[in-house]
């Protein structure tokens, strides 16, 4: 049976577009009060107004959590304006795709920075909270969900330095797992095939019409409400359960 997120906080990265967007989305339709983290703040400020125009209760929070001292503040101005934090969904991520041989470095820069660095940052800074609310919330139990991907189980060529944060990802939350998980912090991996969203625009003209657009013509693709509905399922669960991995495909993909 699942549980309520009334009276909950989660703060959900990369909340901007895609798959963040509607996790935030879902999760306010639980109930929880969200806490919407991303550069792009008009983007934000849309999705805030639709949420509450719903019913629910939305923070904008502008921040570039690659940045530590951004990301630490993000987590400390929702605690600050709710009294508490119960979920983090690190979802936040970019993909730039290629060969190693050759490659540009500053795309790796950036990937790490923010599909390693960024969870890292936001998931120190919100730990003492979400053990808190652990302790005495009114779930006595909080949640951290890491949006890993498919490319954090399988290798392909051309997919290097992505693999290489998504396998780390998973690696880091099997850890943290196993770390707090007796202080009933669930801490788990979410792993998307395709998902519709904006995640491969960001490559170059070439590497997408290389590796990404013949794959988006070819298969019938999840939307990011299929992911955020495995978010909404991993942090309802009863107090005992913890789902430290859940693995979405598209049936289309092989
Ligand atoms: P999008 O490109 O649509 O969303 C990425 C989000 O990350 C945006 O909201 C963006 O917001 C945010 N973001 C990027 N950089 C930063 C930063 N420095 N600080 C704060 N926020 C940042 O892609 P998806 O929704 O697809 O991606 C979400 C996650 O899902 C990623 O981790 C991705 O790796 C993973 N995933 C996606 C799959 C897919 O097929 N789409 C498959 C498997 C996994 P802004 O630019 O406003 O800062």
């Amino acid at each position: 049976m699942a549980t309520n997120l009334t009276g909950t906080v989660a703060l959900v990265t990369g909340a901007s577009s895609g798959i963040g967007a509607a996790t935030a989305r879902q999760l306010a339709e639980q109930k929880a009060s969200v806490v919407l983290v991303a550069r792009r703040k008009d983007r934000l400020d849309d999705l805030a107004a639709e949420i509450e125009k719903a019913g629910g209760t939305a923070l904008v929070l502008e921040a570039d959590i690659t940045d530590r001292a951004q990301a630490e503040a993000a987590v400390q101005q929702a605690v600050e304006h709710f009294g508490r934090l119960d979920i983090l969904v690190n979802n936040a991520g970019l993909m730039l795709l290629g060969p190693v041989v050759g490659a540009d470095v500053e795309e790796w820069e950036r990937m790490i920075a923010i599909n390693l660095q960024g969870l890292l940052y936001t998931t120190r800074a919100a730990l003492p909270h979400l053990l808190k609310a652990a302790e005495n919330g009114p779930r006595r139990v909080a949640d951290i969900v890491n949006i890993s991907s498919i490319a954090g189980r399988v290798a392909w060529s051309g997919y290097g330095v992505y693999n290489l944060t998504k396998f780390g990802v998973n690696g880091f939350t099997e850890s943290l797992r196993q770390e707090v998980t007796q202080r009933h912090v669930r801490v788990g991996v979410l792993e998307p095939g395709g998902v519709d969203t904006e995640l491969g625009s960001h490559n170059r003209p070439e590497i997408q019409g290389a590796m990404i657009n013949p794959f988006y013509e070819t298969t019938e693709v999840l939307s990011p409400d299929d992911i955020a509905d495995g978010v909404a399922y991993m942090v309802t669960r009863p107090r005992h359960a913890s789902v430290g991995e859940l693995w979405i495909m598209p049936t289309d993909q092989a």
